[in-house]
C-alpha cells in the first residue's frame, strides 16, 4: 500500500457525514446492548459515551476517538468494532466515539470555533471538553485507555505510550500486529519533539510542564496509569487506516 500523496500542507482525504455517523453508531450500540450516556448537545449533535459491563469484570478499558475533525479513521474503526461485537468478556468497556462533530463536519482539526479540543484539557474553554470532563469524572478509573488519532504527515502507523509505573503494556504487541497490514513509521522525530523508535514514542514531559493538555494528559493525571494514543497515517485510503486501528485495538484488548 502506497501513500496517496493527497495530504499537501494538511489533510485532504475522505470526510464523514457526522449526523449519519452519530445516528448509526447509536443504533448499532443499542442493538449490541451498550448503555448510552448523553453528555452534551453541540449545535444539533447529541454526544454520548457508551458503556458495557459484563458480570464480574476484571479490568476497565476506555476507548476514545473523534476529537480531531480531520481524522475520520478512529470513528470509522470504533463503529466497526461495535458492529463486529468481538470484545473480551472480562472487560468493562467505555467508549467515546465523537467529541468534535462540528470539526468532523468541516474536516478541520479544530471545532467550528477554531479550538483544538485536544489541547483544551488543562483549563477547558470549549463546551465539548467541559462536558467530556464532567462525564469522565463520574466514571471509575481505567486500567487502560486507548485514544485513536491520525497524523496527516506520517509515513506509517505509530503510537504514544504513557506508562509511568512501567506496568505490562501492549505497545510492542500492537505495533507487531499492525505491521502485518500497514507500514510502521520509520524511526524519526515527530512534531519536532518526540523520538519515534520502532513505531513507539514514550513522551517524557511531565504534565505540569505542559501548558496545554491533550485528552491523554488529562487521563494520565486523573483516570489511568496506562495510556496509548494510536496514530494512523492519514495519507492512505480511509478503510485501510480504519483497519489498522481495528487491529491495534483488538491486539490491545486480547
Ligand atoms: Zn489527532
Amino acid at each position: 500500500m502506497k501513500r496517496l500523496g493527497l495530504n499537501k500542507g494538511r489533510y485532504h482525504g475522505e470526510g464523514l457525514d457526522v449526523a449519519e455517523y452519530l445516528r448509526e453508531f447509536h443504533a448499532a450500540a443499542l442493538a449490541h446492548n451498550w448503555t448510552p450516556q448523553h453528555f452534551a448537545t453541540i449545535d444539533n449533535f447529541e454526544l454520548h459515551g457508551y458503556r458495557r459491563t459484563p458480570p464480574n469484570p476484571r479490568r476497565i478499558i476506555y476507548i476514545s476517538t473523534g476529537i480531531h475533525g480531520d481524522e475520520p479513521a478512529g470513528p470509522v474503526a470504533l463503529r466497526r468494532l461495535v458492529d463486529e461485537d468481538q470484545w473480551p468478556n472480562d472487560a468493562d468497556l467505555i467508549l467515546s466515539p465523537c467529541l468534535n462533530p462540528t470539526g468532523l463536519q468541516l474536516k478541520t482539526r479544530e471545532n467550528r470555533h477554531g479550538i483544538d479540543l485536544n489541547r483544551d484539557y488543562r483549563e477547558p474553554q470549549s463546551e465539548e471538553v467541559r462536558a467530556h470532563i464532567a462525564w469522565l469524572n463520574q466514571l471509575p478509573r481505567f486500567d487502560l485507555s486507548l485514544v485513536l488519532h491520525e497524523d496527516w504527515e506520517a509515513d506509517g502507523y505509530y503510537l504514544y505510550e504513557v506508562n509511568p509505573e512501567k506496568i505490562a503494556s501492549p505497545a510492542v504487541h500492537i505495533i507487531e500486529r499492525v505491521r502485518d497490514l500497514a507500514p510502521i513509521q520509520p524511526d524519526s522525530t515527530i512534531d519536532l519533539l518526540w523520538q519515534c523508535e520502532s513505531g513507539i514514542i514514550r513522551p517524557n514531559l511531565p504534565p505540569h510542564e505542559r501548558p496545554l493538555w491533550a485528552e491523554a494528559v488529562y487521563l494520565i493525571v486523573n483516570k489511568t496509569r496506562l495510556s496509548m494514543t494510536l496514530e494512523a497515517p492519514s495519507d492512505f485510503p480511509l478503510p485501510f487506516r480504519a483497519e489498522a486501528h481495528v487491529r491495534a485495538v483488538q491486539s490491545a484488548l486480547f
